[in-house]
């Protein structure tokens, strides 16, 4: 065995060292797709992130070897490894697709670390499989770069995420609405099933399929549930509990999705697949981040009647293994969840440790406020943390925010009695909602920025430094200002659609 260096008394290992299980691939031949990444000429690495590699005991120094950008763009195998393409279908905007799967996506396998916790390693760009349908099997470093700052993003703020280890780009150009350079992803999560990994085998039929399928989610990622009188059932209860939780995150965040189909919904309840999505900037419940979405389907304020549609989907095609009574019961739960958790997220923002009657509308009225002036989102919360109990009016910090300034000092006044209600400690206070109102989000502008320098100067820098200041967004950094702003006024918006 080669020498590694260790951290944390962990053995950091090298590419060739790496510990791969690859059980998916081991599932019946139906699931998936044996295939290799269609690598591209010249691969060089855009962005490494040294916080997914230490999560496989990967010696982040590996991503800097002359030949890693071969390794992640599969001209050259990954020891241990045994890539497949996985096979899904789902609900698109709403509408049965009947197979969907990895059309640009390939599972190298599972790595697993010295705990013992396995993580898929996924390239996303990697060529056609089985399941490209119409598609080219790449992505566009566009994307890439999106969907790995946002991964950070979201992790940073403590939401659940697939996470974002590298980018490699080369000389493949690919077409979309203009030619642009294509890129490669290296995802990782402990599993990239989806709600339409299920639904594939409910609507085909496939019923013994769909159990091992949930025996092997079981297994794997729902350990405790196994041995129970009802473990389907179980499983069935916690993902609808995990994607409330998830939806009342996002919502408290302020971010939106952009494609939430049923294969677009992990299993785990992480955020996956980031395509169009965006995080709001002047509040606006009608936000719509993808604007390939005409009708809103998927607007920020619909998102959370969309996970109550998305799991009634789930419980439907777990149907054959549950109970009628639970395929009812799950949507339920999925609502009791997000909606518990969406309301102490929001206390929290607020800086509220005790619970009263009247809280919500407090949070109500305070974001109808923001609407109508069309305030920041993030920064409105951020400057709340510096109202004072003794002080009869809200800080400019705040009330600059507001255009109507006597309707939010009213706002303000109940603000401060709640606060006194409950004896709150100013300087603790802030403190605390520091710790839960980030002050970098990942701007629409600011990836663009990075992006634009990207594609036209292969200048990476950018990427970089919003990675290191998104993965701990609520520490405040010197000479960022310019990074907490929303854009100019005027400055035309950035349109994500669909395609990437
Ligand atoms: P998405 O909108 O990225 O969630 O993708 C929806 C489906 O289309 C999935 O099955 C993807 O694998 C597939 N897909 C998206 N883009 C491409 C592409 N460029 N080539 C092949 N398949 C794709
Ligand atoms: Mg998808």
């Amino acid at each position: 065995m080669e020498e590694g260096v260790t951290r944390d008394n962990v053995h950091m290992n090298t590419l060739e060292n790496l510990t791969f299980h690859n059980t998916y691939a081991s599932l019946p031949e139906v699931f998936h797709q044996r295939v290799n990444p269609t690598p591209f000429p010249n691969p060089h690495v855009v962005s490494a992130n040294p916080a997914a590699a230490v999560l496989i005991d990967l010696d982040p120094k590996e991503m800097t070897r002359p030949d890693f950008a071969e390794f992640v763009c599969g001209a050259k195998h990954w020891p241990g490894s045994d890539p497949v393409a996985m096979l899904y279908s789902g609900h698109q905007f709403g509408h049965y697709v009947p197979q969907l799967g990895d059309g640009r996506a390939i599972l190298l396998g599972e790595v697993t670390n010295a705990k013992g916790e396995r993580w898929d390693l996924q390239i996303k760009g990697a060529g056609l499989t089985r399941f490209s349908r119409d598609g080219d099997g790449r992505a566009v470093l566009r994307s890439t770069i999106r969907e790995y700052l946002c991964g950070e993003a979201m992790h940073g703020l403590g939401i659940p995420t697939t996470r974002g280890l590298c980018i490699v780009a080369g000389e493949e150009i690919v077409l979309r609405e203009m030619p642009e350079p294509g890129a490669m992803l290296i995802r990782m999560a402990p599993t990239h099933v989806r709600f339409g990994s299920f639904e594939v085998f409910f609507y085909r039929r496939q019923h013994e399929y769909l159990k091992i399928l949930a025996d092997y989610v079981l297994e794997h990622h729902f350990p405790h549930l196994r041995g129970t009188e009802q473990p389907y059932a179980g499983l069935l209860q916690e993902v609808a509990t995990r994607t409330g939780h998830l939806v009342a995150q996002w919502q408290a965040a302020g971010w939106a999705h952009g494609v939430l189909n049923t294969d677009n919904m992990s299993i785990l309840g992480l955020t996956l697949d980031y395509g169009p999505f965006g995080f709001m900037e002047r509040y606006d419940p009608t936000f719509i981040c993808n604007h390939s979405d005409h009708h809103g389907r998927y607007s920020f304020q619909n998102q959370p009647d969309i996970g109550y549609w998305n799991i009634r989907a789930l419980a439907q095609a777990l149907s054959p293994l549950v109970d009628q009574a639970d395929v009812q019961a799950a949507p339920q739960r999925y609502e009791h969840a997000m909606l518990g958790k969406y309301a102490e997220l929001m206390r929290a923002k607020l800086g509220l440790l005790d619970t009263h009657a009247g809280d919500d509308k407090l949070v109500t009225d305070l974001l109808n406020l923001m609407d109508s002036s069309r305030a920041d989102y993030t920064n409105v919360f951020r400057a709340l943390g510096e109202c004072r109990q003794e002080d009869a009016m809200a800080p400019d910090s705040v009330r600059q925010h507001f255009l109507h300034r006597e309707a939010f000092d009213d706002w303000a006044v109940r603000y401060r009695d709640r606060l006194c209600a409950e004896h709150s400690h100013d300087a603790e206070r802030q403190n605390r909602m520091n710790q839960v109102n980030p002050v970098y989000i990942l701007r629409n502008h600011l990836a663009q920025r990075a992006i634009t320098l990207a594609v036209r100067e292969q200048d990476y820098a950018e990427i970089d430094r919003l990675l290191q200041l998104l993965s701990d967004p609520f520490s405040e950094q010197p000479e960022t200002e310019a990074y907490t702003l929303p854009p100019p006024p005027g400055e035309p918006q950035v349109i994500v659609s669909c395609s990437s």
